[in-house]
């Protein structure tokens, strides 16, 4: 890696702290017939390490300069395949047809510039993901670890609580990067809830949620204005709040209710 010219453009900021990757391999239950799947191999140190404990690790890294570092730094295992290619382009479900596994997982130090557009494609894949082991940046994992009434509530922050329990595992220093970063990050770990709240609509949820949160300082009544207000009043109603709440301060079941309702 020596001579090896690092595109920031790609997010790449390679973890050089080996107690830092046995960390993260602590954090994932990995177990019986499993895949994995890797977002950014990188050179490889993640990779090698999840090869050492899962059937098969399927891999997605866009930067083709890094096929000769990856042939050697990984050439001992067999049980892993590497796509060279965007993996915002690829069809996931296609790609892990030839393998046969009882669980799935995705553990990755994520490209962070693509963080939100990843997660939202695991989640539109419908695959059944178990654990989501992620490295992510210190804030975003604030953002999506918030409670209703924190200033860092989203839309994403409702919308992953709706599929995952959160798991903030871990701070990672910024000086445990090559090259370093500007910022710190959180390793994350996104578990699949059993049993999630009945939805009619995706996409009327996502709509939803976007809608509510779209002016940060406005209040619901003023996000809402183009649906019907006295539905969305009666609905908040049976929660105890009315059309002057924030949607910052609304838990989940309450999107869920107005986007099944409205
Ligand atoms: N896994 C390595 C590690 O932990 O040291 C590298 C992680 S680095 C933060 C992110 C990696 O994602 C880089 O190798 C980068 O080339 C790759 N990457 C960036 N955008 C990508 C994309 N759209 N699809 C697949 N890989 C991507």
């Amino acid at each position: 890696m020596d001579n090896f010219i690092y595109k920031k453009s790609l997010g790449q900021n390679f973890l050089n702290d080996n107690n830092v990757l046995d960390r993260i391999l602590e954090c994932v239950p990995i177990k019986d017939k499993s895949l994995v799947i890797e977002i950014g191999p990188g050179s490889g140190n993640l990779t090698k390490r999840l090869a050492k404990v899962a059937t098969n690790v399927l891999c997605y890294e866009i930067d083709d300069r890094l096929e000769e570092v990856l042939d050697d730094n990984l050439k001992d295992f067999h049980n892993i395949k590497i796509i060279f290619a965007d993996f915002l382009k690829r069809n996931i479900k296609e790609d892990i047809k030839e393998f046969a596994y009882s669980n799935l997982y995705l553990v990755a130090n994520l490209p962070y510039y693509i963080t939100t557009p990843i997660i939202e494609k695991i989640i539109d894949s419908n695959l059944p993901f178990e654990y989501i082991t992620v490295m992510i940046q210190k804030e975003v994992g604030d953002r999506f670890n918030a409670k209703p009434g924190m200033r860092e509530y989203n839309s994403l922050t409702v919308y992953l609580n709706y599929y995952f329990d959160l798991k903030k595992e871990f701070i990672v220093s910024r000086n445990s990067f090559t090259p370093k970063p500007r910022v710190d990050s959180m390793v994350i770990s996104l578990i699949k809830k059993d049993n999630l709240l009945y939805l009619k609509d995706k996409d009327k949820f996502n709509k939803v949620l976007k809608d509510s949160f779209k002016y940060k300082r406005k209040n619901i009544k003023n996000n809402l204005k183009n649906y019907d207000l006295e539905k969305v009043l009666e609905i908040l109603k049976k929660y105890d709040y009315d059309l002057t709440v924030r949607a910052e301060d609304l838990p989940l079941e309450v999107f869920v209710s107005l986007s099944n309702n409205l």
